[in-house]
């Protein structure tokens, strides 16, 4: 069959597909030949605790998780799980439109409409899944996506899947926001799609102005709590609630791979369409629904969030105290003061970050190495997330271990 609107590739000379990848393959291997151990290769050979791993046989503190309230080892979270596990068997093997809705997904969404005190709640394979599939859903052809552009991923697959017309704005300027907003055609449909912290740098989003902006300009507002529930707010409703703004947004996105501690993701919201979405969001419905120890797992341990306040309050000490304590060590921050369970440290360039990260794992802690195109303005982040169950003791631990690692690599 001819395919006159495809280039001629003559015999022998067809492309290889991979060769696209050239580039970021040299980089990876030059870094490698170096001799620096593979930033992105690491295995937990055990996990001690939601704090302490063993990786390369030694005991490594864990400070690049997303293990913020430290739920991963909760006995009654363990213990739901392996109930689910013996009663209702390792998966559901289906959709949850058709075999794979059993008691525990509705427990679990259950569970979220109470922690969020909202009418609709909706849980997904993973948060991944869940802002592809809502945003998508929502926004199709002809409407319009407002949203920073810092994003997450996959609220930019979310805005692709769905071919809106997806308009991005400076991260974090308000002002910004607004000029995208005024230029949208009249009677066009207008969604807002903002992050309440962004993981990266660990900033928040001023939610209180840009809602109001949007709500002027009769957008409809998604707010991406991934990083931010369990912890922030005083019911760790996220940023929305710091804020004061929950009842002005429409949708809500989280995951439980963070704060709950498993995996999944989902979206609640007080629309009063909002069931819909589970009929036509495909990427609720055509995939496997969690399975019973997953949403057992994290339908208790949402419930025990909700009681979390002392240590939601322990771990804005630790935030404190590491964002300080490396400030005055002369490390350079994404932040000036701490927003949030993340404290991202800037590295030069990506040869001393993956030094740095190096000499720290040879110290016993673990940090992320991030760098473009997951990090804004090609940055190469050394990521620390803390966690509840870190004491007070362990991040002074980490200060030393940040000032040995930091002057052996020429850093500070
Ligand atoms: N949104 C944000 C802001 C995230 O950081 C992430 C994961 N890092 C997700 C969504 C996706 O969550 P999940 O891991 O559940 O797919």
């Amino acid at each position: 069959i001819s395919q006159p609107d495809r280039p001629q590739v003559r015999e022998g000379d067809t492309p290889d597909l991979f060769s696209k990848f050239d580039d970021l393959i040299a980089m990876r291997e030059g870094l490698l030949a170096s001799g620096q151990e593979d930033p992105f290769n690491l295995v937990m050979e055990k996990v001690l605790s939601p704090t302490r791993a063993i990786c390369n046989g030694r005991d490594t503190i864990l400070l690049g998780t997303y293990n913020y309230m430290g739920m991963t080892f909760d006995p009654d979270v363990v213990a739901a799980g392996k109930q689910a596990l013996a009663d209702f068997g390792s998966g559901t093997t289906g959709s949850r439109v058709l075999n794979g809705t059993y008691q525990g997904h509705r427990e679990c969404e259950d569970a979220l409409r109470e922690f969020y005190a909202m009418d609709h709640a909706m849980v997904f394979s993973t948060g991944y899944l869940a802002n592809l599939g809502i945003i998508s859903t929502i926004a199709g052809k002809g409407d319009y996506i407002v949203l920073d552009i810092d994003s997450h991923a996959s609220i930019w697959d979310g805005c692709a899947m769905g071919k809106a017309e997806v308009v991005p704005f400076k991260h974090n300027d308000v002002e910004a926001m607004e000029k995208r907003l005024r230029r949208i055609p009249e009677g066009a449909g207008k969604l807002v799609v903002l992050e309440g912290v962004y993981s990266m740098l660990g900033d928040i989003a001023p939610l209180k102005e840009m809602v109001a902006i949007a709500k002027k300009h009769g957008a409809m507002v998604l707010v991406d709590e991934a990083h931010s529930m369990g912890f922030i707010g005083e019911n760790g409703r996220g940023v929305v609630e710091q804020a004061g703004v929950i009842d002005d947004v429409d949708f809500i996105i989280g995951t439980f791979s963070k704060s709950v501690g498993t995996v999944g993701g989902f979206c609640v919201s007080n629309h009063p369409k909002f069931e819909i979405m589970r009929l036509v969001c495909r990427p609720y419905v055509f995939t496997a629904s969690l399975p019973p120890s997953v949403v057992a797992t994290a339908a208790t341990s949402i419930r025990k969030l909700m009681h979390g306040g002392n240590k939601r309050a322990h771990l804005w000490e630790n935030s404190r105290r590491l964002h300080g304590g490396l400030k005055d060590l002369g490390f350079q921050l994404g932040t000036d003061d701490p927003q949030s369970a993340i404290v991202a440290v800037i590295m030069p360039d990506l040869a001393r970050g993956a030094a740095m990260w190096e000499a720290l794992l040879k110290e016993g802690l673990y940090v992320n190495l991030a760098r473009p195109p997951a990090t804004p303005a090609n940055m190469t982040l050394l990521r620390c997330s803390l966690c509840a169950e870190h004491s007070a003791e362990e991040v002074e631990t980490i200060l030393g271990m940040f000032e040995r690692a930091g002057k052996a690599v020429g850093i500070i």
